[in-house]
């Protein structure tokens, strides 16, 4: 029986400097300290919570979680895929492993679409978080066009095969890649993908990493979804046996709702 802990991670985006990513992380972690059950199933470890503020927020993102003695995950929402050099702009994995950082995003849709990342790109990306450690969620997910075009599925697939090209294994073996499934077209809009929806595309991506990767790494591989998830629809998606935890945009901005999220989960999981 394989335990997959929901992972329910909140994407801030370009919001929240150092001093409110602190604050909120404390405000986060005291609310759940206030409430016994929901202290006693995070403190299990039934949920992971994880926040993703912008680059100059992490490290005290990071006090606020240490000091708040609540368990919760930090992560970064991209990376560059060397070390270090004359890439202007850019961040390395061993800057963010330096600070904290336990996940990073990448091939985000935003990435993809406003910034131009390919699918090259971020399968560098994929390689070098692998080499040094950092555990990798990547997005992938089908445009509104390609999903009236009926090509979500191909264009899926070839996110996932550019994204692992070279890859051979061993995947998994620590929960080093999580998939988030993203319709772009759910992203910000109010418009979440109905429940069936999500669980048939994380199903499609399980199988995909069991043709890939074997049997061990498609039961491992936690999936998420993301795409206007709040808390009244939790449950649902939540209910579904491929859907291992949620990407959170704006609904993770607002400690309410947040939490109304993690709380739903619970619920659904005891
Ligand atoms: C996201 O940014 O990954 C996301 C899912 O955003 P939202 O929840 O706001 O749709």
């Amino acid at each position: 029986m394989v335990n997959r802990v929901p992972l329910l991670a909140g994407n801030w985006k370009m919001n929240k400097g150092p001093l409110e990513a602190e604050n909120f992380v404390k405000d986060l972690a005291s609310t759940i300290h206030d409430n016994e059950s929901l202290s006693k199933a995070v403190k299990a470890r039934i949920v992971e919570i994880g926040v993703f503020p912008p680059f100059v927020s992490l490290e005290r993102a990071k006090k606020g979680i240490f000091i708040s003695g609540i368990p919760m995950s930090l992560g970064a929402q991209n990376m560059h895929w060397e070390d270090n050099g004359a890439f202007t702009g850019e961040v390395s994995g061993e800057m963010l492993k330096e600070v904290g950082c336990k996940y990073v995003i990448l091939g985000h849709s935003e990435r993809r679409h406003i910034f131009r990342e390919k699918n090259e790109m971020i399968g560098k990306k994929m390689k070098k978080a692998l080499s040094i450690g950092l555990k990798s969620i990547l997005c992938v997910g089908e445009t509104l066009e390609e999903r009236d075009g009926g090509i979500t599925e191909s264009v899926v697939e070839e996110q996932l095969e550019e994204a692992f090209r070279g890859l051979t294994g061993p995947l998994n073996q620590e929960g080093n890649v999580i998939i988030a499934y993203e319709p772009v077209w759910a992203i910000g809009t109010g418009r979440k993908a109905s429940d069936e929806d999500a669980q048939r595309m994380c199903l499609f991506i399980r199988k995909f990493i069991g043709d890939k990767f074997g049997f061990t790494a498609a039961q491992n591989v936690r999936i998420l979804y993301g795409g206007s998830v709040k808390p009244d629809n939790t449950k649902g998606l939540m209910s579904q046996a491929d859907v291992d935890g949620a990407l959170i945009g704006g609904a993770s901005l607002d400690v309410e709702s947040f939490l109304g999220i993690v709380k739903n989960t619970i619920d659904v999981l005891l």
